[in-house]
């Protein structure tokens, strides 16, 4: 994982959540208040933006103003939980020396663990970590299970699937649609739908790479 991997990933994300932006706005509009599009959107844009800053930096120096840049820039709870990603990411250890597939798991999957953390959101409280759990976890017992790279990605794929359509009979306790009691139920978290993409994007893209 390089600086160029993250901003080329940015960019086909970008596409992906362009092409389904109409869907997921409906969505935070259903069980929240409309903006988590226009928040993903924007938070993306600003990641792109960064390249000429960040395209020589060591990795933990491009994640952490990938991190400042999105806590800073971006509204609602997407912000504070995606910036506390990246944040956690840049720490990783040794990073700096080369970052394999090994090691891209092992700071994603703390990344993950600091979300869950800073929301205080766990599985089955129908929010993005509902996705990002089970694939932090699908990948550390793909690795650990000695699995090829292609394979695991792909369970991660259809794990980040069925992660997003669990939320939709969930009731929420956690985020502005734990408001909405039972009337949440029926609707596909928006954050859950728009992190499902992100994992589907970057890991079709490796596996075909
Ligand atoms: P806001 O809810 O502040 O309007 P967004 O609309 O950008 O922010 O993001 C909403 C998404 O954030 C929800 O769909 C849900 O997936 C996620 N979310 C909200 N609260 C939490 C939390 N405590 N932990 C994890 N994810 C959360
Ligand atoms: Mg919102």
């Amino acid at each position: 994982m390089s600086v160029n991997f993250l901003i080329q990933k940015a960019k086909e994300i970008q596409v992906v959540i362009d092409s389904n932006a109409s869907e997921i706005e409906k969505l935070d509009q259903e069980i929240g208040d409309g903006d988590h599009i226009f928040n993903v959107q924007r938070g993306i844009k600003l990641v792109i933006e960064l390249e000429p800053t960040i395209k020589d930096l060591p990795i933990s120096k491009a994640l952490n103003q990938i991190a400042m840049k999105v806590l800073s820039g971006i509204g609602g709870s997407s912000g504070a939980l995606f910036g506390t990603l990246f944040m956690t990411m840049a720490k990783g250890t040794n990073i700096d020396e080369g970052i394999d597939f090994k090691k891209a798991v092992e700071i994603f999957a703390q990344g993950v663990e600091a979300v869950k953390q800073r929301g205080k959101a766990d599985v089955g409280e129908k929010t993005m970590m509902d996705v990002l759990i089970p694939v932090a976890n699908c990948l550390k017992k793909g690795l650990e299970e000695n699995k090829d790279k292609r394979e695991i990605l792909s369970e991660a794929i259809d794990v980040a699937e069925s992660g997003m359509l669990s939320t939709k009979d969930l009731l929420a306790t956690k985020g502005r649609a734990s408001f909405l009691g039972e009337r949440a139920k029926g609707h596909i978290d928006p954050g859950a739908r728009s992190s499902q993409l992100m994992i589907k994007t970057v890991c079709e893209s490796v596996i075909q790479k």
